[in-house]
């Protein structure tokens, strides 16, 4: 835990967050700003500064983390129409959260830039 990262304070409970599911030591809540109709982070409550430091996650984490982001898009009934998941790091990234996170967005065409 991080006491000046925005993400820990909201795992914390001490910043409020639209909480969508939370299990084996991670946390989903909409995007304060979302792109697309839906637009849910996911991140582990273990604090890592992006996916360049996920080996400080445990074995565990780090796999529970990819089934929860599936189940994520199921809760939001993603999986027939299609989503997409994106991790941004470093400044080439547009990184602007310093805590892991995957963004996890459906409900609309996206755009084909990547
Ligand atoms: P990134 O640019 O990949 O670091 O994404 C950070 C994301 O966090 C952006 O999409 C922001 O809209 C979102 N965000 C920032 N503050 C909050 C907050 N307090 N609650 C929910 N989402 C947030
Ligand atoms: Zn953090």
């Amino acid at each position: 835990m991080s006491d000046h990262c925005l993400f820990c304070r909201i795992v914390a409970g001490e910043i409020p967050a639209e909480v969508v599911r939370r299990e084996n030591g991670m946390v989903a809540f909409n995007d304060i700003n979302p792109k697309t109709p839906v637009h849910v982070l996911v991140i582990p409550e273990r604090h890592v500064d992006s996916l360049a430091g996920v080996e400080g996650l445990t074995p565990e984490e780090r796999s529970d983390m990819l089934a929860f982001i599936a189940a994520v898009a199921r809760d939001h009934d993603l999986e027939g129409t299609g989503y997409r998941v994106t991790t941004n790091h470093g400044e080439d990234g547009r990184q602007s959260v310093h805590h892991l996170h995957w963004h996890v967005m459906g409900g609309t065409r996206m755009s084909d830039m990547m």
